[in-house]
């Protein structure tokens, strides 16, 4: 048959993986186990559940075979095998969704090499090591074999072979050894039997490899005879039944990384058991990273679902709550029956009550983690904080009791995180509020006008550098009934009755000059005023109870949200040079301080870091004013 090329970004990423300069390229052996592994459980469940399909559990083991001489390694399993079409779907692309988001990580990929592992790139690793592949398969729902040839880039062959059993054999030809790399040690039998203790340990089906034996020579005993003979190389207790005290923290990385396909050590392991109504073992991870696709809506989350050490599901999403949907893992249960579907888990009174004690623990190590290991959740809230907030508002608020304390802001002059419970508690007395700003970084919240006097007054302000934020705080309304204030919305109440009195009366003194501004700028302000919150700068940007300046910006990226507008105000500082200028220039003529409303109005968009309507003009009056300055 004809040679198949491979889907584009496949063939790039096996360009990657052939030349890959990746120093771990061993791991390639734990991924092809870690599939034998799958197929064998997906083969055990189907026996299980169809009567057609029964196979002894003795019967279901990972085989490896080796030949130095001929720098051939095999990896064979008796798992559910592939027909010719999966084959094609399988082996003929990478296997994971999200290939645009690969094609556009792909350049920064071949400098970082982390970025792999997140593909499920598993069978592919196998080039790192191997210039040909050769997979023999035979699914248990077919009478045919299938052989899949391939010696990279080039594409690969699919033919009709001879296979009598159900499963796959797997053989890699070898690279020839170089100066760098010595490729021909992947066939020596104490490579194989450490990698595999190593990686694969914990496989739930026996991995044999025939082995030499030194016996004593029967016919002299100074002399031994070596003799072949069949080993299981790895001990088969999963590692979540394993005593928790005796796992090392480099066995629970290994095992994270070849079961969920990630390069990355787990940021947190949460290991436990639970006897009760329903008994269960859970083994969930944090992943330090968050999946390149974690925020699109094509990320599947979910655990893996076992009963009794038989793997059920995949991404059983019922177990797991969305707040918490970062979360991967297995749990293992003896009270779910081996039968139950998809469909079933979502009614199911058990699976409830299961989710909802899993998310009790990870809600409690996450407040563990918080307490105790503070960098660290730092770490995670930079990775899936976004995911918390976006629960709380997606929620309408409902899951804000529960999720509001985990939630931390960068606050102060230095930035530092902070909880919610710590700024409250460091509130001074009189304030009454929660301050919080927004803008595209911290840098630039810093800077905004509209903090100087909250700072004079010791108030700290959060910075809110992401779209969720304030969306969020909305939901949540009042922490510890401190109510959330943006500090660029409504009214801040900052003044003492004596300055109060002071801006009244000069509101009233200089009404019709705010009025003509006002007029000047027509309706893209509701209001021009004096400000109570500037100290330094000449004018500001707020907006009025309801939508603020952020939710704004954030709402007109939707064409559906474009009649949520913010009720602007131009706010004046009355002890700024500027308002002493406007008041004697309104005086002389009235006309002249349209221009200035309007170069103000624009000033202060471009301090929110809001564009302007029409930069041309701002240019034009800069100018104007500028000559007009130099005349003076
Ligand atoms: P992943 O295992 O992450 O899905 P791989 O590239 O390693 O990605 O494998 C792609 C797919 O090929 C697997 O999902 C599986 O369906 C199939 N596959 C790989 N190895 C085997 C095997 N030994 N037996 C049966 N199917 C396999």
């Amino acid at each position: 048959m004809a040679k198949k090329q491979f889907k584009a970004e496949s063939k790039r990423l096996l360009g990657l993986m052939i030349n890959s300069i990746y120093t771990n390229k061993e791991i390639f052996l734990r991924e092809l186990i870690s599939n034998a592994s799958d197929a064998l459980d997906k083969r055990y469940y189907l026996s299980l559940t169809d009567a057609d399909k029964k196979v002894a559990k003795k019967d279901l083991n990972i085989r490896i075979e080796r030949n130095s001489a001929d720098h051939i390694l095999v990896i064979e399993d008796t798992g559910i095998g592939m027909t010719k079409d999966e084959m094609e779907a399988n082996l003929g692309t990478i296997a994971r969704s999200g290939s645009a988001e690969f094609r556009d990580q792909l350049e920064k990929a071949s400098k970082n090499i982390d970025i792999i592992g997140q593909f499920g790139v598993g069978f592919y690793s196998a080039f790192m090591v191997a210039k040909t592949i050769t997979v023999e398969s035979r699914s248990a729902s077919s009478d045919e074999a299938w052989v899949w040839v391939s010696s990279g880039e080039d594409g690969y062959t699919i033919n009709p072979c001879d296979k009598e059993t159900v499963g796959t054999r797997i053989t890699l030809e070898l690279k020839d050894d170089t100066e760098d790399e010595k490729y021909s040690r992947y066939t020596e039998e104490h490579v194989i039997r450490e990698l595999v203790k190593k990686y694969s340990d914990y496989v739930r089906y026996p991995i044999i490899m025939e082995v030499e034996k030194h016996i004593p020579d029967p016919t002299d005993d100074k002399k031994s005879i070596i003799t072949k003979e069949d080993e299981t190389l790895n001990s088969m207790i999963p590692l979540w039944k394993k005593n928790r005290k005796k796992i090392t923290d480099e066995e629970y990385n290994e095992f994270y990384k070849a079961k969920f396909n990630d390069w990355n050590d787990p940021l947190k392991v949460i290991h436990y058991s639970v006897e009760g109504n329903i008994s269960y073992t859970a083994l969930l991870f944090i992943p330090s990273q968050a999946p390149y696709n974690f925020y699109n809506t094509d990320f599947e989350s979910g655990l893996q679902l076992y009963s009794k050490g038989v793997f059920i599901m995949d991404k059983a999403k019922e177990l797991l709550p969305d707040c918490f949907r970062f979360v991967t893992g297995l749990i293992d249960s003896e009270d779910l029956s081996l039968n139950i579907s998809r469909e079933i888990l979502q009614q199911d009174r058990q699976v409830k009550a299961l989710a909802a004690s899993i998310e009790k623990k990870i809600h409690s190590a996450l407040e563990d983690m918080l307490k105790d290991e503070r960098e660290k959740y730092e770490k995670f809230f930079e990775q899936f904080g976004q995911n918390l907030k976006y629960d709380i508002y997606k929620s309408y608020g409902m899951n804000a009791e529960k999720l509001q304390d985990l939630l931390i802001y960068r606050s102060g002059s230095e930035g530092k995180y902070t909880t919610l419970q710590e700024y409250v508690d460091r509130m001074p007395e009189g304030q009454k509020e929660i301050y919080y700003a927004c803008g595209p970084s911290i840098a630039e919240i810093q800077k905004l006008p509209a903090l100087d006097r909250l700072r004079d007054k010791g108030y700290e302000i959060l910075c809110f550098t992401d779209a969720v934020d304030e969306f969020a705080v909305s939901m949540i309304g009042a922490y510890k009934e401190k109510p959330f204030r943006n500090v660029t919305k409504g009214d801040l109440d900052l003044d003492t009755e004596e300055e109060k009195k002071e801006r009244t009366e000069k509101t009233e003194a200089n009404k019709d000059m705010l009025a003509a501004m006002k007029d000047a700028l027509g309706d893209t302000v509701k209001e021009v005023r004096i400000s109570s919150r500037l100290k330094d700068d000449p004018v500001c940007l707020v907006a009025d109870e309801g939508v603020s300046l952020e939710m704004e910006r954030i709402l007109s990226q939707d064409p559906r949200n474009s009649g949520m507008k913010a009720n602007k105000i131009l706010e004046i500082n009355p002890s700024h040079p500027i308002f002493e200028t406007l008041a004697d220039l309104y005086a002389e003529n009235p006309d002249t301080v349209k221009d200035y409303a309007k170069v103000l109005y624009d000033q202060a968009l471009l301090i929110e870091g809001l564009a302007i309507d029409d930069p041309v003009d701002y240019s034009r009056r800069i100018t104007e004013l500028m000559i007009r300055a130099a005349k003076h």
